[in-house]
């Protein structure tokens, strides 16, 4: 049997796949056609969050969406009238996660992936990288006082031995003193932090994938065809490949290449975007969140990058300038003498699946097909424990953490 393993998809969650196979002493061959670390991977906001209990549908979301929608400036959200449609089944099965007896579970189920991320990158990248690329030096939250979700987060937070400090004004304005004075609470999570460059992450991380002979292709997969008798075949849009066994990571547009083998995940995107302020001007020495704007700011190497916008419009149309203008203008709110001159803007697409957990999974009827997206907010953060989890599931060995939430057959 053949036992190379094919990787598709070359973003944070394939490139750590493609390094934990490869130290397990597979040969693999990675394809992506645009590179490690072209797609969601390059422009996120870089937080690395072990406390991230929270799913992105909570009981309450749905109240506040018609408010988000009509007011489209304040909320986090927006909703292309043109797909409506097409993300209904979607939107409806996030609606269903929302409820209060769903999120025990998915909370704990997103701990367990997030609650090493440190530990194991550090065990991917070496002492060395890991103090050049990455930082816990805690994140600061804000979010609009009397928000009726607090409660249940702060109920989420103490179940799970989160630790976290209150910040009153003072203390917020010592931790960000050009913050502007209309945000005066806030809370402080220690244990988090950032990475001050996703897209140096994965490449890096991608250089050890090298080292350790993987090899990349920059192709692009088109159908993944199965054999009863011989290896998996890969076509691709410039060859006709082999491998033993097939792991899919290609983020929000691994739902295509799985149709035609009759699986059908209820993955969309949540489109996000980010505005980078190469000479801000403004003192910044940790990553923060503001959770109603869904804005997250964060001191990169290369400048100040403010991220946020959740936009239900498909992989197809264009980026939308205006949303970005929103995330602006959330900035400049936040940091009223935030320097704007020098900035750019990007969008990628979040590979979301309706109830915040990704698929992690094997497909039984399909032996040597392997499944390991959806990571939609927190795939910066899941990436290293679902290689490991991944890197298992291809040995058959038992995994460090249950699969079971992140089986497909959930849905
Ligand atoms: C604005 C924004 C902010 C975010 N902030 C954070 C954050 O602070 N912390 C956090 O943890 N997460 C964050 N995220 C989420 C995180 O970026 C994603 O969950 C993560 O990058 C997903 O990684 P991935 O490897 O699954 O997908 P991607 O990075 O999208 O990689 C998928 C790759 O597959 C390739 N591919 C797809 N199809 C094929 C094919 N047919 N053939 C070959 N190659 C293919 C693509 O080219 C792409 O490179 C954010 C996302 C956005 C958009």
């Amino acid at each position: 049997m053949d036992d190379t393993v094919a990787v598709i998809g070359a973003g944070i969650v394939g490139t750590c796949t493609a390094l934990e196979l490869l130290r397990a002493g597979y040969r693999v061959e990675i394809y992506d056609s645009g590179g490690p670390g072209s797609g969601a991977s390059f422009g996120n906001a870089g937080l690395i969050s072990p406390d991230s209990v929270l799913p992105a549908a909570m009981p309450g979301t749905l109240q506040k969406v018609p408010g988000w929608l009509l007011d489209g400036r304040s909320g986090p959200l927006s909703i292309d009238p043109r797909y409506l449609a097409k993300a209904a089944p979607w939107l409806a099965r996030f609606v269903g996660a929302s409820r209060a007896a769903k999120i025990p579970a998915l909370s704990t189920a997103l701990r367990a992936l997030h609650r090493d991320s440190f530990d194991l990158y550090r065990d991917l990248l070496g002492v060395g990288d890991t103090a050049d690329l990455l930082r816990r030096n805690g994140q600061i939250q804000v979010w609009h006082a009397g928000d009726p979700t607090t409660p249940l987060m702060r109920h989420l937070w103490a179940e799970h031995g989160v630790a976290t400090e209150p910040l009153d004004a003072d203390a917020l304005r010592q931790l960000v003193p050009d913050l502007a004075p209309e945000f005066s609470e806030g809370q402080f999570f220690p244990d988090n932090g950032m990475t001050v460059n996703p897209a140096r992450l994965v490449e890096t991380l991608f250089g050890k994938v090298v080292e350790a002979g993987g090899i990349l292709h920059r192709e692009r997969v088109m159908k993944l065809i199965p054999d009863e008798v011989g290896p998996w075949r890969i076509l691709t849009n410039l060859g006709d490949r082999r491998a033993g066994k097939i792991v899919v990571t290609g983020g929000a547009w691994s739902k295509t290449l799985l149709a035609p083998l009759g699986i059908a995940p209820p993955l969309d995107t949540e489109r996000g975007y980010h505005v980078m302020f190469s000479a801000s001007g403004i003192d910044l020495r940790l990553p923060m969140v503001h959770r109603g704007f869904g804005i997250g700011i964060t001191p990169m190497e290369h400048g100040l990058r403010v991220t946020g916008r959740v936009e239900i419009a498909g992989l197809e149309k264009a980026p939308d300038e205006r949303q970005s203008e929103i995330v602006l203008a959330h900035a400049r709110r936040l940091f009223p003498t935030l320097d704007t001159e020098a900035r750019s803007v990007w969008m990628g697409f979040r590979p979301s699946m309706p109830d915040s957990l990704p698929v992690i999974d094997r497909v039984a009827r399909h032996p040597g097909l392997f499944m390991a997206f959806g990571h939609g907010h927190f795939g910066m953060t899941a990436a290293p424990a679902t290689a490991r989890a991944v890197r298992s599931m291809v040995r058959g060995n038992t995994p460090q953490i249950d699969l079971v939430p992140y089986a497909l057959s959930r849905f």
